[in-house]
């Protein structure tokens, strides 16, 4: 039975790393957080395919550049509660949980999500809740985190029931990983804590068609019969995604799992991810030619974090008018 892996010596055993770079990798681990769930390990090829390097540590992770911050989207100064981040007058973050199903080598938050980190006690949760009752501008609460589908349905339904209780919540969102990495989580229970008269958008996180296997097909079928709405988001990653095929197949994909795609993040500068990077010029031309490959039902929005917390801008590409 494959288990979850977690540890340098695990993945060296499961052979997705030599057993030279050992050493390395557990330093790696010893800063950042290690997760690769086996819906995901039966997604990988080799260590450096476009899963893989996902997820596989790297030495690289080690080297910080001087740009790159532990706050990169600066979301504390953003914070009225724990938990809770507002940035937007009609909208904020929960984030009831630092916890993830696997942990992803470029992630923004990388210095806060972790397995033991970040669960809000009952009261601190509590406290958080009456905030989004006492702050009728957020109509919008939206679930993320960490990765709130690692929640249990029972903790799942206490925040649900209460965020519906509230008059001026008009719209659920959650950002998860889970449907395509841990899609085992999507549990009849948990499916049945999702369907809301609130109408329940949830933005699935993938970045490469590889990543969307038949377990994962199953739970995104599910969740879309369970009346939730599906969008994508993805990151714009070199070495997973920076070519204008993968980035047309990952959209396809989502398509056919009926997944909306969203949002295309250009990667934001967090500690020891610089190999992920895509430099901008780049970007735009892969999204140019891409714009003539697909249906615009395929096409998200390429946005930015702006740093010190201007919040999301879009990013183009534009094209000159031609009259
Ligand atoms: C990304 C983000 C949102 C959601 O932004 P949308 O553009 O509506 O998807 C809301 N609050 C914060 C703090 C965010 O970072
Ligand atoms: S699932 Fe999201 S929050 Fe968790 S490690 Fe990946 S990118 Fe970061």
């Amino acid at each position: 039975m494959t288990r979850t892996l977690r540890s340098a010596e695990q993945l060296v055993a499961a052979g997705l790393a030599p057993a030279a770079a050992l050493a390395e990798l557990r330093a790696v681990e010893q800063r950042f957080a290690v997760a690769i769930t086996p819906a995901v390990q039966a997604r990988i090829g080799t260590a450096d395919d476009p899963v893989g390097r996902q997820y596989i540590p790297h030495a690289d992770e080690l080297r910080i550049a001087p740009h790159e911050t532990d706050d990169p989207t600066a979301d504390a100064p953003f914070t009225p509660i724990k938990g809770v981040v507002h940035r937007y007058p009609d909208r904020a973050l929960l984030k009831p949980l630092l916890a993830c199903p696997v942990y992803c080598r470029f992630c923004f938050r990388r210095e806060h999500v972790g397995p033991d980190g970040g669960l809000l006690t009952d009261a601190e949760l509590d406290a958080a809740l009456d905030w989004f009752a006492r702050t009728p501008a957020v109509t919008e609460v939206i679930l993320t985190g960490g990765d709130p589908l690692m929640l249990s349905a029972r903790r799942m339904a206490h925040i649900l029931d209460r965020l519906c209780a509230i008059p001026h919540i008009a719209t659920l969102r959650i950002h998860s990983r889970v449907p395509v990495a841990d899609p085992g989580r999507i549990t009849p229970a948990m499916l049945r804590t999702l369907t809301r008269e609130t109408p329940l958008y949830l933005c699935v996180h993938a970045n490469h068609a590889q990543e969307f296997g038949a377990d994962a097909a199953t739970s995104l079928r599910a969740l879309h019969g369970a009346g939730v709405v599906l969008l994508g988001q993805s990151v714009l990653l070199a070495g997973v995604n920076d070519n204008a095929a993968a980035l047309e197949a990952l959209f396809r994909t989502m398509l056919a799992h009926r997944i909306k795609p969203y949002y295309l993040h250009a990667l934001d500068a967090a500690p020891g991810t610089a190999r992920f990077a895509v430099p901008d010029a780049r970007a735009l031309e892969l999204l140019r030619e891409l714009r003539s490959r697909v249906t615009g039902l395929a096409w998200p929005v390429f946005v930015r974090e702006t740093p010190g917390g201007g919040g999301k801008r879009p990013l183009g590409p534009a094209w000159p008018s031609q009259d």
